[in-house]
């Protein structure tokens, strides 16, 4: 295996365009390690990207969001006081990935390209219409977050590209969003079904929304008709019922040790409710 410490993204995508064979970038290592020390994949290109400039920053963008690097740990992002106030879904999602020991290490981008349909911040970022900005041989391009993963273990990343920052948009006035997920036991497990909700409110009203599930399909997802079930309304009963079944309806989940399909697409509904009316409160400004 060579292991390489890249200096720019352009050097690191150089890299990575050349080699012949397996392939990995190194930001926390949580999963790439886990995976080569059992045996599951073994590369033959290390691309440490922790000493790239910028990669460990936070920095506000011209439009008010926020651009976070791909070496920000989940502890690192949780104790930015900025993000927390703008995205706390975003935050409580990648907030829920792993142990204390993960939390010092794992990232962003790093849980979005391991390509797990369980990753539990892909929904936050989802919700927020969060895009990733891609570096490859043939340049940088601006790609919304939800098409970065393709199915279990696989993203629409071509030869050679990789991720050089996450941007959240600006959060906005009477704005909110949410992220739970459920699973057999109190913590350091993969999400049964994940789901996150973000929106804003004119008045009482919500005006715009976003929703996306986890773990129910092959990769996460985007439930525009769960949004269209709330927009509109002051998340009445029948608005949350009609969320719930967009949400149930929207799943297409597989049966293994930790619940059936029928058990998932169940949750996914009982979930699309209770976060979608952590995020009202969010946005009315009554919790933080
Ligand atoms: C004990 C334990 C518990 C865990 N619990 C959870 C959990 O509860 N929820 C959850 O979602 N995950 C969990 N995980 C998985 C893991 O911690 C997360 O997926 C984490 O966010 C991965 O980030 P990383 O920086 O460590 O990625 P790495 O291991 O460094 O990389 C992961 C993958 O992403 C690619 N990659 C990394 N950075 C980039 C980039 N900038 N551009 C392109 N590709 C890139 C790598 O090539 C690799 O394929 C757990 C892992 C462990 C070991």
């Amino acid at each position: 295996m060579r292991y390489h410490c890249a200096k720019s993204f352009s050097e690191a995508a150089e890299i990575a365009a050349g080699a012949p064979g397996i392939t990995r970038f190194l930001a926390g290592g949580t999963d790439v390690l886990v995976q080569l020390r059992s045996g599951l994949v073994t590369p033959d290109d290390l691309i440490d990207l922790k000493q790239i400039p910028g990669v460990h920053d936070i920095s506000r963008t011209p439009e008010g969001g926020w651009r976070i690097g791909v070496a920000v740990s989940g502890a690192e992002l949780g104790e930015h006081a900025g993000v927390k106030a703008d995205w706390p879904g975003v935050v409580e999602g990648m907030g829920l990935v792993g142990s204390t020991q993960v939390q010092g290490r794992a990232t962003l981008a790093g849980n979005l390209c391991n390509g797990s349909p369980a990753a539990d911040s892909v929904p936050g970022l989802v919700a927020a219409e969060a895009r990733v900005t891609v570096i490859g041989p043939n340049g940088a391009r601006e790609v919304p977050v939800e098409e970065i993963p393709t199915g279990p273990g696989k993203t629409s990343l071509g030869p050679g590209e990789l991720i050089a920052a996450i941007t959240l948009p600006a959060r906005g006035a009477a704005g909110g969003d949410a992220y739970q997920r459920f699973i057999p036991r109190t913590e350091m497990d993969i999400a049964v079904v994940g789901c996150a909700v973000n929106l804003t409110l004119t008045g009482e009203t919500i005006a715009a929304a976003r929703v996306a599930l986890g773990a129910v399909a092959p990769t996460v997802i985007l439930v525009p008709e769960a949004a269209a079930a709330i927009v509109g309304t002051a998340l009445d009963d029948a608005a949350l019922e009609a969320l719930a079944a967009a949400a149930r309806a929207a799943a297409s989940p597989i049966s293994d040790k930790r619940g059936t399909a029928e058990f998932r697409t169940h949750v996914a509904g009982v979930l699309a409710r209770r976060v979608a009316q952590a995020a009202y409160a969010r946005a009315k400004g009554d919790t933080k």
